[in-house]
């Protein structure tokens, strides 16, 4: 009988684990200058493999730009490998805990133990870094790490297996090839902690399928992120940001500013200014060089859909900058374009958009934008442009989100020392930071007796010393 190449990589991936999971008995957990050397050696690995990937990523999409990857993509991951062997002592270093009065001559502390072997699901958006800045990470607190990249990205996908078989031995790090089946079965197999980033739906089916091994996750979802303009804070410096956000790897961001809330005095200059700005970034519009296609045709499709929905519905449809949007050396490229007022019904409105669209919508008070997020999911992130004033620190206040910037999108994403992640739909649990460490480590409780056992005078038989406890 011959297996299906799915049913192949599913036998792997249990194999894999089991090995992965064999070498961590057998040599415990690696030592700090192990670490060290695991991270000085994928840092060399990506920058040996720099063009390699920087092509395989424009295969992968169509078109995009080596610089787009290079800034979006690769200084990502170097820069987390190196705040990790930067804060690596202090992370590894056991913790002291208070001990109480009964207990006084004994020691608490916390140890923060590598789980064992991770296992790593990447969505198609950013491959290389939410593949490596998450493997980097295991590595970091010490675990072995399996990696399952999307099938949406194959030459990239091919690229980072390379690699990472060229740098790291399969019981340290492996690579599972695959589609959704492999990524089911995958989001099945026993591992110590699994790091999911994906789709809120996918995420899902994902949490499932870890809790019949109790496998505990952290999920990077998606999500609708908010971007609230205060009255009068429509500037160059405003739409700089907000531009960049939502036309980086063309608005294909968890993160990306979903929709505008503006205030109905400053629409008409958003529109314009918006448009100004598209026009300095990407003087040749889409098919500027730093412009990215849509990744695939029924992503294209999804995003055209969108527009004629909303336009159906009323919405006024704005393309931004005025050049041809197919290009005849380009495939799928979507123009930068404004929704402005698109109701609550259009579908524009209701699903993560995930492409260089953005809707605008208008309001007159704070409240009415405090109350129009709260009756929605709780976003990955929320920007907010203007001051901290009451209105600012109100909507701060009363809002959740996974993360959020002020006067800035998605610069939160670039502070390694932050903790990056959602919150309900949007996310469970985060990494980057001390808290990535930490997810991916046992927090293990130990207690030395010292030697003055108080607590043996309350033991049985009970007696005069029983006071002493409750004193
Ligand atoms: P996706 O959920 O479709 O796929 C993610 C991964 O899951 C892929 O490896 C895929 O092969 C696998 N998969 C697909 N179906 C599966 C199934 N039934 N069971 C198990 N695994 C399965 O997501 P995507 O389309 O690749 O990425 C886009 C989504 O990811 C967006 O919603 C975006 O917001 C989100 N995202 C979140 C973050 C974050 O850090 N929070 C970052 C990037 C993207």
């Amino acid at each position: 009988m011959t297996l299906a190449p799915e049913a192949t990589s599913q036998i792997d991936a249990a194999a894999l684990l089991t090995r992965q999971r064999a070498a961590f008995l057998r040599e415990g957990a690696p030592s700090i200058q192990q670490r060290k050397d695991h991270l000085a050696r994928l840092r060399a690995a990506v920058l040996a493999y720099r063009d390699e990937l920087e092509a395989a990523v424009s295969a992968d999409f169509g078109h995009r730009s080596r610089h787009e990857t290079a800034v979006m993509e690769l200084v990502g991951v170097i820069q987390s490998v190196d705040y990790l062997t930067r804060k690596l002592r202090r992370f590894m270093r056991p913790e002291r805990r208070h001990v109480a009065f009964t207990y006084r001559s004994g020691k608490a502390y916390v140890e923060h133990q590598p789980k064992g072997v991770i296992g790593v699901m990447a969505p198609w958006n950013y491959p290389i870094s939410l593949t490596l800045i998450p493997l980097a990470t295991a590595l970091a607190a010490g675990n072995r790490a399996m990696l399952k990249p999307s099938e949406l990205t194959p030459r990239t996908s091919d690229v980072l297996k390379k690699l990472l078989t060229e740098t790291f031995r399969p019981d340290e790090v492996a690579v599972v090839l695959g589609g959704p089946e492999v990524g089911a079965a995958f989001s099945g197999l026993p591992f110590d902690h699994l790091l999911f980033t994906g789709s809120t739906q996918v995420g899902r089916k994902v949490m499932k399928a870890a809790s019949d091994h109790l496998v505990p996750v952290t999920l990077e979802l998606g999500g609708k992120s908010p971007t609230v303009v205060a009255r009068g804070q429509v500037n160059e410096r405003t739409m700089g940001s907000i531009v960049f956000g939502k036309l980086a790897n063309a608005g294909q961001t968890c993160v990306a500013p979903d929709y505008a809330l503006v205030h109905e005095d400053d629409a008409e200059a958003f529109i314009t200014q918006f448009d100004a700005t598209v026009r300095r970034f990407y003087p040749a519009g889409p098919t500027s060089a730093d412009y990215t296609s849509i990744v695939s045709h029924g992503h294209y499709e999804r995003l055209k859909n969108l527009l004629e929905d909303a336009r159906g519905k009323g919405a006024r449809v704005i393309k931004a900058g005025n050049h041809p949007e197919h290009a005849a050396n380009r495939v799928r490229t979507l123009a930068p374009t404004l929704v402005v007022s698109a109701g609550d019904e259009a579908a524009i409105m209701q699903e993560e958009i995930f492409g260089p669209i953005l809707p605008v919508r208008t309001y007159r008070t704070m409240g009415e934008v405090i109350d129009y997020i709260n009756a929605r999911p709780r976003p990955l992130a929320l920007y907010y442009f203007g001051n901290r004033d009451a209105d600012g620190e109100e909507l701060l206040a009363r809002t959740t989100s996974g993360n959020v910037g002020i006067n800035n999108t998605m610069m939160h994403v670039a502070q390694d020392d932050l903790p990056f992640g959602g919150i309900g739909p949007s996310g469970m649990g985060a990494y980057h930071g001390i808290e990535g460490f930490r997810a991916m480590s046992h927090a293990k409780g130990v207690f030395i007796q010292g030697r003055w056992n108080l607590p043996s005078l309350l033991r049985a038989p009970f007696g005069k010393f029983m006071d002493l406890a409750l004193a």
